[in-house]
């Protein structure tokens, strides 16, 4: 008999199945404590279950999480882990060591279906959908788990195309009944999955940061093929009606390309399409990978462009680069060949 899996499940939903097993509906609530609350994915270890209640869970039921398969610690502090999903496929999440904080960048997908020339996820094309369960031990496997203070889904994969996993995992994280993270700490990334950031904006109060790179159509649909389904405009004007003034961040992410663009015509139409948006704006230099025109920024142009951006109003930061020589930085994660 194949297990269940419980890490993920809804209460609503964890109260079926132990319902179903015969067992007291309270144990939903005993269940919820250990594996949220105490971090205890072992049946044997959860004391005040019954010792019957144990060895039923322990024959159906699985709670316990995969530790990853390998890491690679970058010369910075940053670590790099490799997961192995259910169907086989590899996935990779990115731990970043701050002084105040500590960023754990997750995957949702293994691989991803939307091509954008300037990733080496993409290049993999797609492999599976990740499910609650396999994004949420990306964050309870790892060593640094007691020091994370934000999570980022800025991994493999576009969460909006495997929406009812990221907020099955976005659910456990903040919930009541999960780990009680303030929505605050997590940040969601899209390039623009029109349908899915719909939902999402109604369904989540997360952060939400967008993978813009370019204010120019033609030029954002020659990079991301995604932008002809789903155009960047329709996306700013979905987000126009949004409050993101109170708690909720919107951020921009936007990849430098040398010489393509990192010009005043560029920040000017940037400027224009986000005029009155409240939102921030994260200029990340381009991380060379093999076979493509993109070249890496010239520092001066990235630091004129910073600068003409936060002198005409729009706040904008320039993300440090980590974890580039383990691979593991912006637009470089790649389980292909594994
Ligand atoms: Fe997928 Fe994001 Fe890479 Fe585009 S940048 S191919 S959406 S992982």
């Amino acid at each position: 008999m194949e297990k269940v899996q419980l890490v993920g499940k809804h209460p609503e939903e964890l109260k079926q199945w132990v319902l179903e097993q015969g067992l007291p509906a309270y144990t939903v609530r005993q269940l919820l404590d250990w594996m949220y609350r105490k971090r205890v994915f072992r049946f044997e270890e959860m004391t005040n279950l019954a010792k019957a209640t144990r060895t039923l869970l322990s024959e159906r039921a699985e709670a316990f999480h995969e530790a990853p398969a390998h890491a690679e610690k970058s010369a910075d502090g940053t670590v790099k882990y490799l997961f192995r999903t259910l169907d086989g496929s590899f996935i990779e999440s990115v731990y970043i060591p701050e002084p105040d904080r500590g960023t754990l960048c997750v995957s949702s997908q293994a691989g991803c279906k939307m091509g954008c020339a300037f990733c080496m996820t993409g290049r993999m094309g797609f492999k599976s959908n990740l499910t609650a369960f396999e994004i949420l031990n990306q964050i309870f496997s790892i060593p640094e788990t007691g020091d994370l203070t934000n999570i980022v889904f800025m991994g493999m994969g576009e969460p909006m195309d495997n929406l009812d996993e990221v907020l099955r995992a976005l659910d456990c994280l903040t919930a009541s009944w999960g780990l009680g993270w303030s929505p605050k700490r997590i940040t969601v990334s899209t390039i623009g999955v029109l349908p899915g950031l719909n939902r999402f904006l109604q369904e989540s109060h997360c952060h939400l940061a967008i993978s813009l790179h370019t204010a120019l159509p033609d030029q954002r649909a020659a990079w991301m093929p995604s932008q002809k389904a789903w155009p960047l405009s329709d996306s700013i004007e979905l987000l126009r009606t949004v409050d993101f003034s109170g708690q909720r961040r919107l951020s921009f992410e936007y990849i430098v390309f040398c010489g393509l663009n990192d010009d005043k015509a560029h920040a000017d139409h940037l400027l224009r399409l986000l005029d009155g948006l409240e939102c921030r704006v994260n200029l990340i230099r381009f991380h060379t990978i093999p076979d493509t025109p993109f070249k890496r920024p010239d520092e001066t142009t990235l630091q004129y462009f910073a600068d003409y951006l936060n002198k005409k109003g729009l706040k904008t930061t320039i993300r440090k680069s980590r974890g580039e020589d383990i691979k593991a930085a912006c637009g470089l994660l790649s389980t292909s060949g594994m």
